[in-house]
This record gives C-alpha cells, structure tokens and sequence, in this order.
C-alpha cells in the first residue's frame, strides 16, 4: 500500500507509484501520448509508423487508394506486397460462394503478381462486377458505436462482421464508462447485469477554491461500469446476435470496388467483401483515411486512474472539480465504480503545445476534499483522445460510413460520448438494413449524416469556454442561483433519444 500523497510523481518522470507494471503503464502512456501527438500534427503516417500494421506501407491497398493511382514505374514495392497478399488471403478465406476471383482481384494484387502492371489502382474506381458479398456490413471497433451498428444490423437479418483490434474488448481502456440514464433506459445497455453498474444520483462540483456545491435533477442518475465487464458483454452480445466478431483482428486497409461510377462495395483486407464498410474505430479512424473520409481534428484528452477495491468518503455522487491549471478546457473527477474508483482529468488537446497532463498534481490537489482514501493501490490507466469540435465533414460516402467517436459523435461540453456513439451506431446499422434489404431510397450515407446530432449550441459554449475559462467566476459564483442553474444544464438536461 502507498500513500498516495507521497508516492505519485510526475508521469514525466516514467514513475507511478504501485506494482511494475504500473510503471510501465506510466512509460506506455507516454509513447502513446506521444504517439496521438505525432498524428494531429499531422507526422506523415509513413514516416512514423512502428512495425507491425498500425499503418499501410507504401503500397498497401489503404496508401494506394489515397495516391489514387499505382506507380508503374516504382511497381508494387515489398512493403505493398505484404498487405496485398494479407488481402488475397482474405479472398480465399472468405465464404463467397461462386465468387469469380479474376474479377475480384484488386489490380494491385495482379501488379503485384506481374500482371497488368501500369494499369490503374485497384483503389478507386475500378470496374468490378461485384455480385457476391462475404458480408453485408463489415463494422470496425467493437465498442459502443461498432457494437450498437452491428447488433441493429444483425437483428434486421443482415451478415455482419465486426473486427477488433482487442483480443481482450475489456482491456486498454479509453473510457470512464459512465452512462446517462437516457442510455441505461432506453438501449440495450439497460440489459447489463446490476452487477456491472453503480447508480450515481448526484454531482458535487467543485470550484478551484474547492468550495463546493451538491447538484440532483429529481429522477435522473448516471451508471457508473465495470467498464471492462461491461465491454467484454458487449462482445457477448453481438455473439449472440449472430454477428461473426473477430477479436484481435485489427483493420489494415480497404479497396473501392465500383462498376462504373457506382462504388458497389468494400473489399477489406482479411475478410473479403462488403457492401458496406462502417468504422467504428474510435477517434484517429483508420477506416476514414483509408476511404477518404472527414477526420477529426480537434480534441480533449483525457487521462485516468484506476484504483481497484478503493472507495470514496461520499460514494453516492460524481465529484467534479474545476480547474483552469489541471484541467484547461475540461474538469477533473472522481467517481466510484462497482470495483473500486476512477480518477481523473481531461483537458484540451493543443498538438502544437501538447504537456502531459499532472494528474497526479491534481489527486495531490484534489484527493482529501474529494474524499480519496490516502492509502491507495494504483491499477491500470486508461487515456485517450476525445473528438470536442461536433461531426466531422465527410461523414460517410461512397457505402462507407463512420459512427461514434470516428465520426466526431461526443458533447464538445460534457465529452461525453457513450450515448450518442450508441444512438448513432444503432441508426446506421438500421438505416443499412432498412435499404439493403426493404429497399428504402434512403440511402445509408444520407440517414447517417441526418442522425448525427450537430452539437451546435453545445459547440458555442466549447468556443466560449476555451477561450474565457477563469478560476475566479467559479470560485465567487459558485453557491449563486445562476451558476447552478446552469451547471444543472450541463448535468442533467435531457438529452435527445
Ligand atoms: C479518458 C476518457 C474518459 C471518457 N469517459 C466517458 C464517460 O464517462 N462517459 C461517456 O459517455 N463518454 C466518455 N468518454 C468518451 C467515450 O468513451 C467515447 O465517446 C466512446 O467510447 C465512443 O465509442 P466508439 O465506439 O465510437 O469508440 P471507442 O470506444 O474509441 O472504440 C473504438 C474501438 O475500435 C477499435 N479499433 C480501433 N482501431 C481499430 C482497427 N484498426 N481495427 C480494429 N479495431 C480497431 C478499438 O480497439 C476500440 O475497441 C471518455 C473518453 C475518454 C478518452
């Protein structure tokens, strides 16, 4: 046991206090800070890519759709040859039935056997006469939004893949957890065992001064998870559904298939072909620079601290504390979850002058008003970005459609985004079906760009607060009429189903 007073240090530093792999998680959260740092200012992808498939070589079918065109002169260079034989693999793995592979082959897998070098990319716009899917719908990302795509999808008789990165859906969070009631009521999710959840009627909100004030709306709570519980059932729950999940399986690249004009489905890399290509892959999407797609660019990042078998003074409320010097653009937290409390802070995302966040400052700061026991065990960090600028432009085209935080899909106020990851994911998948299937004119890419809410008023505030955040109003204003009321705003309002 530690004293957590004493013990936290500077993540800077590489050192958290607790267990090894805690340190290592520390030196992990770094890498992959600086690694969201190296994508939104805009590295070349190429250029900073690891080994392994975090991104497409050269030539591999998701760079190569982004060229536009194959270069015969350089031909398909190994780089390219590894994905492409990945995606032939695919071909032959996938249940097609009487598929006519000659016509199916991507050119640049022909290139890249010696056939037909010099001819156009297989990437874009290549004539095919694609009259045999593996899949209806192929989701990326078995969260909230994929998981609420597919199973909308499935239900509706669709075939449905969905691939994960993860092997484990419930490890490496990104996510605090909490649900609003509107999505513990009114979606699936209000199927998640009691055990799972934590009801949390309450918000106490602190001022920098860490003067305090207690906030309720009469009816309305937030769930507090088991958040990895709660992931590894929804991967159950698209089993269930009869959606073919492939955990560990990450999405490396796509190729257009069209006849004509008509963009008639996706072939993915190691899975086949699909009529609709759906990236549900969080908020640096792979699926959307690999098909063109809008790309988010603005976000908060947010860092947090797991303490396994701890428990707060005031469990009953969500503790959320102001601060310009911790948390610029956000709010730090503490909440208490079925298995133990999550601590935490987000703040503005400024690539050009990114600092890793000092959460631990913050718990130093924060911890005994919050009623944080000082003898703690850390556990796993979970961190990650969180889209705050509304939709993205671009949202889906040509059968291919982001959702969820892909899409930019999260309040710019609260960042909360695990009810409209869900309520948009759910409509796309129905949407898909509804056209695939009852042949409503409506096509998919429409009804997703419809469903997206805009955040427009809630886009205002982001711009206001970004640029007027001020300790001092908090800390005087913070018991007046005004103040509360619009705190209870932001809290309780009751958000569109
Ligand atoms: C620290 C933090 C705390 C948060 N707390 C809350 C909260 O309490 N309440 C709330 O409502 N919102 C919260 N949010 C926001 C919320 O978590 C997201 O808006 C929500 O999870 C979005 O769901 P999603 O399905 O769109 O994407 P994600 O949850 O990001 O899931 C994307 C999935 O895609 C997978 N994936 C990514 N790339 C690939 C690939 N190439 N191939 C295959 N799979 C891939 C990932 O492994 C992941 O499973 C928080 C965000 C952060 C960062």
């Amino acid at each position: 046991m530690v004293r957590y007073g004493q013990c936290f240090k500077s993540l800077e530093s590489g050192y958290v206090a607790g267990p090894d792999s805690n340190r290592q998680s520390a030196a992990a959260l770094q890498a992959r800070f600086r690694k969201m740092l190296q994508h939104t200012k805009g590295f070349s992808h190429a250029a900073s890519r690891g080994p392994g498939i975090t991104d497409g070589g050269p030539g591999s079918a998701c760079n190569t759709a982004r060229r536009g065109m194959y270069d015969a002169n350089a031909g398909p260079s190994q780089d390219g040859l590894k994905p492409a034989l990945h995606e032939l693999h695919g071909f032959f793995a996938a249940p097609v039935g009487n598929f006519n592979f000659a016509s199916h082959i991507p050119h640049s897998i022909l290139a890249a056997r010696g056939h037909g070098a010099g001819m156009p990319s297989a990437a874009c716009g290549m004539p095919a006469t694609a009259t045999s899917f593996a899949f209806d719908v192929v989701v990326v990302g078995a969260s909230f939004a994929g998981a609420a795509c597919a199973i909308a999808a499935a239900q509706r008789g669709l075939r449905v893949c969905v691939l994960e990165r993860k092997r484990d859906p419930g490890d490496k969070l990104r996510t605090t957890g909490i649900i609003v009631k509107e999505a513990a009521e009114q979606t699936l999710l209000n199927q998640l065992p009691a055990s799972l959840t934590r009801r949390i009627e309450e918000v106490r909100l602190y001022a920098p001064s860490l003067k305090q004030v207690t906030l309720a709306a009469p009816g309305y709570y937030f769930l507090t998870t088991d958040t990895p519980s709660v992931m590894r059932w929804l991967a159950e729950q698209l089993r269930v559904s009869g959606v073919d999940l492939r955990l560990g399986s990450a999405f490396t690249g796509c190729t257009r298939l069209a006849e004509g004009a008509q963009v008639t489905g996706w072939q993915i890399e190691g899975v086949g072909v699909a009529r609709y290509l759906v990236g549900a892959d969080g908020a640096r999407s792979r699926v959307a620079r690999c098909c063109g797609l809008g790309e988010v660019r603005r976000f908060l990042f947010g860092i947090e601290y797991e303490f396994p078998g701890a428990r707060l003074a005031r469990p009953g409320a969500l503790h959320c504390f102001l601060s310009k010097r911790y948390a610029p653009g956000y709010i730090g937290w503490l909440a208490q979850n079925p298995t133990g409390v999550q601590a935490g802070l987000a703040l503005r995302h400024d690539p050009a002058n990114a600092r890793v966040p000092d959460i631990d400052g913050f718990l130093l700061r924060v911890g005994v008003a919050g009623g944080l026991p000082r003898l703690l065990k850390p556990g796993p960090i979970r961190a990650g970005l969180i889209p705050c600028s509304g939709p993205v432009s671009g949202l889906a085209r040509d059968r291919a459609i982001l959702t969820g935080d892909a899409a930019g899909i999260v309040s710019p106020v609260t960042a909360g985004g695990i009810h409209s990851a869900w309520q948009h994911g759910w409509a796309v998948g129905a949407a898909i079906a509804t056209h695939l299937r009852d042949g409503c004119t409506i096509t998919p890419e429409q009804a997703a760009v419809d469903a997206a809410p805009r955040f427009r008023s809630k886009r205002v505030l982001r711009w206001a607060y970004d640029r007027l955040q001020y300790d001092w109003p908090f800390d005087l204003l913070l018991h007046t009429a005004p103040l509360r009321w619009a705190a209870e705003r932001v809290y309780f309002h009751k958000r569109r189903c």
